[in-house]
C-alpha cells in the first residue's frame, strides 16, 4: 500500500502509527484467510480489496469528492444509505474492528465501553484510518448509550448528524422513523446541494435492494449441505459491503454466487461432509475482526450464518419499490428498516424468531451467541436468546470477547468442547 503515502499525508494522517497497522494487517490476513484451502476464485476480488484496504477505495472517494460528491460515514444498519445515494452522495461504513484503535478510544472514553465504539473513536482521534479522515459528515444514531455519548466527542472534531431511532416498534414509532428519515433527507439535500426527488430516491432504493438481493443469494448458498464457501470468506464479503460501491458490490457478489451455485451442483464443499454447522448471533463483527470465525473454523466446525448486523440484519427485507412520492418512499424505508431486530429495541422478540427460523433454514447443529465485552444490550438479551434456544432443543454456547487475542486460547478450548459435544 506504499503507493498511497502522499494521499495519507494529504489527509493529515499519523503516518508513523499507521505504518504499524499496515505492517501487521497483511500477516493477519494471510494467517486467517490465505491459509484456507479450496477457496472460490471469486474471492480474489475481495482479497484484493483487503490488500489495498486503505488505498484503493479511499482514493476513489477522494476522486469523487473532487467532482463535488460528499461522503457520509455511518456506524449502524438503521441509517438509510438510500437517502444519501439519492442526493448523489456516497456512504462508507466506519465501525472499527481492530484492537489497534482501541487505546486511542480509551484516551477519551471509559475503558468499560465496547471495543467497537472505542476503536471507532480511536481511529478518528489517532488519525490512522483514511475513511475517518475522508468522510465529510458522520451520521450517528440513538441506539446504545455508548454510541450516543461517543457522538458528542466525535462531533467536536467533525460535522455530525444524529438520527433519533425509536426504541419500540409500535405504529407511531414507525411513523416517527419515517419523519426522521425525511428530516435526514432535508439535511442531506442541504449538505450536498442536491435535491432528492422521487426518481432519484426510487433509483437509490433499487440500487440498495439489488445489493441486498446479491448478499441474500450468497447466504442462500450457505444453506446447502454442500458448503461452497467458508464462514470466514462470507464474513469478509459482508464487511467489505459496508464501504464498497454498492453497484460493484452487487456485481462482484453475484459473480461469486454464480461460482458458489456451480460448486453446489458439482458437490464441491470447502469442509468435509459432516462438519458441524454453527449459527453465530450477537454483536457486529466489523473489519478486521475475524477472531471467532477463525477459531470456530479451525476447531472442526463451519460458520454457516451470522444473525448479526455484519450478516442477515444487513440484507434481509427489501424496501417496497412501488412508491412514487417522497412521503410514500420515506414510509417504505421506515417500514423496512424497522424490521431489523437490534437489541436496542424493547421488546425484541423478532430477533428470537429470526434466530429460530435461521437455525432451521441453515440446518445448524448449534448456535454461538457472541457479545462484545461491555455491550450491555446484547449481553442482557443473551438470557432470552439462550433460553429460547434451549427450549427449542438447539445447543447454544454464550461467549463474551473483545478485540484482543488474550482470550483466544481459552475461547478455542470452549469452542472445541462445544463442537465435540455436538458430535
Ligand atoms: S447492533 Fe444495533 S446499534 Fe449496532 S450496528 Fe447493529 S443495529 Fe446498529
Ligand atoms: S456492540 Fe453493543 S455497545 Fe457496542 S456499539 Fe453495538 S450496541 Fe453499542
Amino acid at each position: 500500500m506504499s503507493d498511497y503515502v502522499q494521499m495519507w499525508k494529504d489527509l493529515g494522517m499519523d503516518l508513523e502509527t499507521h505504518d504499524n497497522l499496515c505492517q501487521v494487517l497483511p500477516t493477519a490476513f494471510g494467517d486467517v484467510y490465505l491459509s484456507q484451502e479450496n477457496r472460490p476464485e471469486g474471492m480474489n476480488f475481495w482479497d484484493f480489496v483487503v490488500s489495498e484496504i486503505h488505498g484503493i477505495r479511499p482514493s476513489e472517494l477522494l476522486e469523487a469528492q473532487k467532482k463535488g460528491q460528499k461522503v457520509f460515514g455511518t456506524f449502524c444498519v438503521y441509517v438509510p444509505d438510500e437517502v444519501v445515494i439519492a442526493a448523489n452522495g456516497i456512504v462508507t461504513g466506519l465501525c472499527g474492528g481492530s484492537q489497534f484503535w482501541v487505546p486511542g478510544g480509551e484516551k477519551v472514553l471509559p475503558k468499560s465501553t465496547c471495543p467497537l465504539i472505542k476503536a471507532s473513536v480511536g481511529a478518528r482521534l489517532d488519525r490512522t484510518c483514511p475513511f475517518f479522515r475522508i468522510a465529510d459528515m458522520y451520521v450517528g444514531e440513538t441506539t446504545c448509550d455508548g454510541k450516543k455519548k461517543a457522538w458528542e466527542i466525535l462531533g467536536e472534531d467533525v460535522p455530525m448528524y444524529i438520527m433519533d431511532l425509536p426504541q419500540m416498534k409500535r405504529e407511531k414509532d414507525i411513523q416517527k422513523w419515517a419523519e426522521e428519515i425525511a428530516a435526514f433527507a432535508r439535511k442531506v439535500e442541504e449538505f450536498t446541494g442536491n435535491a432528492i426527488t422521487p426518481e432519484t430516491l426510487g433509483a437509490a432504493i433499487h440500487t440498495i435492494n439489488e445489493k441486498r438481493k446479491a448478499l441474500a443469494r450468497m447466504y442462500e448458498a450457505r444453506k446447502s449441505k454442500v458448503l461452497p464457501i467458508s464462514g470466514k470468506d462470507a464474513l469478509l464479503v459482508m464487511q467489505i459491503a459496508f464501504f464498497d460501491d454498492p453497484v460493484r458490490c452487487a456485481q462482484m457478489t453475484n459473480k461469486l454466487c454464480d461460482e458458489l451455485e456451480q460448486r453446489i451442483q458439482d458437490g464441491v464443499s470447502v469442509f468435509p461432509a459432516g462438519t458441524k454447522r454453527i449459527l453465530l448471533t450477537g454483536t457486529p463483527l466489523a473489519i478486521p475482526n475475524w477472531k471467532l470465525h477463525h477459531i470456530i473454523e479451525t476447531s472442526g466446525a463451519a460458520v454457516v450464518c451470522e444473525e448479526m448486523c455484519t450478516g442477515t440484519r444487513y440484507f434481509e427485507n427489501l424496501v417496497d419499490e412501488s412508491q412514487t412520492t417522497l412521503e410514500g418512499q420515506f414510509m417504505a424505508l421506515a417500514q423496512r428498516y424497522m424490521k431489523t431486530n437490534c437489541a436496542c429495541f424493547t421488546p425484541n422478540t423478532g430477533r428470537i424468531d429470526d434466530i429460530l427460523r435461521m437455525a432451521k433454514e441453515y440446518q445448524v447443529d448449534g448456535v454461538i451467541d457472541v457479545n462484545l465485552k461491555f455491550c450491555c444490550l446484547y449481553d442482557t438479551e443473551g438470557y432470552t436468546v439462550e433460553k429460547a434456544l434451549k427450549e427449542a432443543g438447539i445447543p447454544v454456547l454464550g461467549i463474551e470477547t473483545d478485540y484482543t487475542d488474550t482470550d483466544a486460547e481459552q475461547l478455542r478450548t470452549r469452542v472445541e468442547a462445544f463442537v465435540e459435544m455436538l458430535g
